[in-house]
């Protein structure tokens, strides 16, 4: 049974990527800290690296249904443990450069510039490489935005079969390099180097993910209590409907209110709108922080994504960790296309039975034959923040995904003329699939923060427009979904708005 105090000075719903790192933060303040996590410790077992268990059985997956802007059920795949997604990233942990803070022009519309540019932006992204323990090259990236220094621990480095591929890539011009990674692989740490990463959650704890690096020393300093399998339904307001007040929970099937003086939800992009929806009251009928600007739950994205094999049938592939490079040569306008296009970057080594969860009427032994020769990757390009990609829930309380992708003419140029290239450097079979609703990983951009309250839920520093005492820490934030991954501009906000939070709201209310 999970016992906690009364009242908390701050409580942070969700322990993932934004809640970890908030509370990991708050800790240097000296405030009291309740961090409540819908799901439990994800347990360290042969399991962990079975592509049966987990993309046949999908045995870590939640068993929650939403729904499509169709009304359509499906599962997402989305994961609710201490940790919260970043259980199963891929850890590849990357800066959004200069431009993606500044007006965008994409062929499909315009990403909208942020209220804060780069540069305030950058002592933050310092930080989170360190928490997250990035590892990587700086100065290797060609379109790399500005740093301090160097990155916290050196790149993971290529096998060589990736190398050869990087070397092909220059040979054609472009400048691939490596993928900034957040995992214990350096002199002393604990990384085997195996092929099961990308998806797969880690049997040794060697990935660094928000358990192992930003929730569990947090708990360590005995500031912060955690408490689990407590689902969060709703937040109550005072009379006025400026203040936060508890929150309501479900814990063994009962309910009960958790009460304190600041309140951050951080359940991820879809879970912390559907909160906020739940929590409509007579102030706020339209659900907490959309009174004035009807925004929450708009501008859902989650990024145009495809999985590519590109398949030499002579030569086989012993890669153990594939998703060490990248290439940036056409994120933004770049000679092949006015438009920025994305990046593209290795996907974690595919298996047969990775490919035959999702399509069974293939034979596992031909798509063992594919992916033993192939190589993989992920390319990954910017949607759009369009009002009418929302989330809402239904009557029943169903999660609801009204989304249609947009800018898919750049993604699939991308697509057309990444599939050229593979061919020219020797792998004349390309297989690709762009994925589809279900795989909401880079959710973002529902609640998303800006100057004006009038056209964002939240302002500069995360707090909701419309209440006193409530930030949104997580995805949510984000204004656009860039074509980058996005859990280390996570950290990097979650510290910033902690910082803003110690600064400026804990030591007032002491001081008061
Ligand atoms: C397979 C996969 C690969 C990925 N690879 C990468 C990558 O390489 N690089 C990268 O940057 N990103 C990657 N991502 C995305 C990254 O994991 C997410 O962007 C990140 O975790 C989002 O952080 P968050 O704080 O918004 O939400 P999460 O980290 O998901 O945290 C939300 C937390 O809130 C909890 N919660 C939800 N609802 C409630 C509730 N009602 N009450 C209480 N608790 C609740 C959840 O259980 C969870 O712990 C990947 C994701 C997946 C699934
Ligand atoms: S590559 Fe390293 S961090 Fe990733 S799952 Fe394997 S051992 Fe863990």
């Amino acid at each position: 049974m999970n016992t906690i105090d009364t009242h908390y000075d701050v409580v942070i719903v969700g322990a993932g990527v934004g809640g970890g790192a908030m509370a990991n933060r708050l800790t240097k303040t000296g405030a009291r800290v309740l961090m409540i996590e819908r799901g439990n410790y994800l347990p360290r077992e042969a399991d962990n690296w079975s592509v049966k268990a987990v993309f046949h059985q999908r045995k870590y997956t939640t068993k929650e249904t939403w729904r499509d802007k169709s009304g359509n059920s499906f599962t997402p795949s989305t994961f609710y443990y201490v940790g919260g997604n970043s259980k199963f990233f891929g850890a590849a942990t990357v800066r959004f450069r200069v431009e993606d803070f500044e007006e965008l022009q994409h062929e499909d519309g315009i990403a909208p510039a942020w209220p804060v540019s780069y540069h305030e932006f950058a002592p933050y992204y310092d930080e989170a490489e360190r928490l997250m323990g990035t590892h990587g090259t700086a100065g290797a990236d060609p379109i790399e935005p500005p740093r301090s220094g160097p990155m916290p621990y050196p790149a993971i480095g290529h096998e060589p079969e990736i190398e050869a591929v990087a070397e092909k890539l220059r040979g054609k011009g472009l400048r691939p390099f490596p993928l900034p990674i957040a995992i214990d692989r350096h002199d002393g740490g604990k990384c085997i180097r195996c092929p099961t990463c990308d998806g797969f959650a880690c049997k040794l704890g060697a990935k660094n993910d928000a358990e192992i690096r930003l929730v569990g020393p947090a708990l360590a300093t005995g500031l912060v209590d955690l408490v689990l399998d407590t689902k969060v339904l709703r937040m109550l307001t005072d009379g006025s409907g400026r203040r936060v007040t508890g929150i309501e929970v479900e814990q063994a099937g009962a309910t009960r209110v958790i009460s304190g003086d600041l309140f951050i939800t951080s359940a991820g992009a879809i879970n912390s709108t559907a909160i906020l929806l739940r929590s409509a009251n007579e102030k706020h009928p339209r659900g907490l922080g959309n009174n004035t600007s009807d925004q929450l739950g708009r501008n859902y994205m989650a990024h145009n994504n495809t999985a590519m094999m590109a398949i030499n049938p002579l030569h086989k592939n012993r890669v153990k960790f594939q998703k060490s490079m990248a290439i940036n040569d056409f994120y933004l306008a770049n000679a092949h296309r006015p438009w920025p296009m994305g990046n593209v970057q290795g996907l974690g080594k595919l298996q047969g039975g990775m490919l035959t969860a999702n399509a069974k009427w293939i034979p596992e032994w031909l798509m063992d034959l594919f992916a033993e020769r192939s190589i993989d990757w992920w390319i990954m390009s910017e949607d759009l923040p369009r009002p009418e990609n929302r989330v809402t829930l239904d009557k029943d309380g169903t999660i609801r995904v009204n989304y249609t992708p947009n800018n898919l003419t750049s993604h699939n140029a991308l697509v057309r003329h990444w599939t050229r290239i593979m061919r020219s450097i020797g792998y004349p079979i390309v297989i690709t699939q762009r994925m589809d609703i279900t795989v909401s990983m880079h959710q973002c951009g529902t609640a998303r923060f800006g100057n004006d309250p009038a056209t964002s839920v939240l302002d500069p520093y995360g707090k909701v427009w419309d209440v006193d005492n409530l930030y949104v820490v997580d995805a949510s934030f984000l204004p656009s979904s860039t074509g980058f991954n996005p859990s280390l501009t996570i950290v990097a906000q979650a510290i910033r708005v902690a910082e803003h939070i110690a600064n400026n709201v804990l030591k007032a209310s002491t001081a008061a």
